[in-house]
């Protein structure tokens, strides 16, 4: 199943290039009172809430995905997981890159861990990106997201998928230079979700899906999950090891080779193998 969140928060099912809206289904979320949970509230009850969807969708018409703005399909995660340097080949451009590099040591992941961006971050394809640091180079990153299901922590890798309950695009935008990781890619707009979110069950296995990213028309990034330094489930077991996960909470993967500057008035195209394909404008804030 794809959902996606669009135009006034509305929910949608996606079919092919349409979407039904499904908005009905969230009268089941619980009514939260103050203090809010960690958790996103509709991934925490995806399991009944998909029934819900299921039910209605059929009475519903299908309308162009084409005319719907897409919002980040998760709309409350607790926290954004990402994972630094995670395919060797940007482990290597990285390293001998000084625009990338900064003159600090490129540590391996293993050795780095994971850092967290902040949520407000978060947007969706047609919110697009704004730059706000234009004399420091901001470079794209595209990355599969896979999205908590199940809370957690301490979890092995072998139990990690049963805590997944989907995955998206995500790009982790990215300010370039001395300060802490945390700082540069949280600026406002800089973690980019969509164009939906497919449940893990339409995906199959997301250890071997082809990713790629165009700036313009012109292909920056092209790799293959298999290619993760860490794959989700060692991710996982790493992150959980530290800090508990709940339902909502969205780890980006890691970037692969080919990083690079984008400018106001570019056009980004990510693409996800079984996920689908989403357009990003950039602008000056
Ligand atoms: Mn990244």
């Amino acid at each position: 199943m794809k959902l996606c969140r669009f135009d006034n928060d509305r929910l949608g099912i996606v079919e092919g290039d349409a979407v039904r809206d499904v908005t009905a289904a969230l009268d089941i979320l619980p009514r939260h009172a103050y203090p809010l949970p960690r958790h996103d509230p509709l991934v925490a009850s995806l399991t009944a809430l998909r029934l819900r969807i299921e039910s209605l969708a059929a009475n519903v018409p299908r309308r162009p995905l084409a005319g719907v703005k897409l919002l980040s399909p998760i709309a409350n995660p607790g926290k954004i997981l990402a994972a630094p340097v995670n395919y060797r080949k940007h482990l290597e451009e990285a390293r001998e890159d000084p625009g990338i590099h900064h003159q600090k040591q490129v540590a391996e992941i293993q050795k780095i861990g994971l850092f967290l961006k902040a949520t407000s971050s978060l947007v969706g394809p047609a919110e697009g990106i704004a730059l706000r640091h234009l004399d420091r180079r901001n470079d794209h990153e595209i990355e599969l997201a896979a999205v908590i299901g199940k809370p957690g922590r301490d979890i092995p890798r072998a139990r990690a998928f049963e805590h997944i309950a989907g995955y998206c695009i995500g790009l982790d935008m990215t300010v370039r230079g001395p300060e802490e990781r945390s700082l540069r890619k949280s600026v406002d707009s800089f973690t980019v979700l969509g164009p939906w979110f497919v449940t893990a069950d339409a995906i199959g296995d997301p250890s071997a899906l082809d990713l790629r990213l165009a700036v313009n028309g012109e292909v920056r990034q092209q790799a293959n999950t298999r290619d993760l330094i860490l794959g989700i489930a060692e991710l996982i077991e790493f992150a959980t090891s530290f800090y508990t996960v709940h339902p909502g909470d969205i780890l980006l993967t890691g970037t692969p080779e080919g990083v690079g500057p984008v400018q106001p008035g570019d056009r980004l195209t990510a693409e996800i193998q079984g996920i689908g394909r989403m357009e990003i404008a950039v602008r000056a804030a």
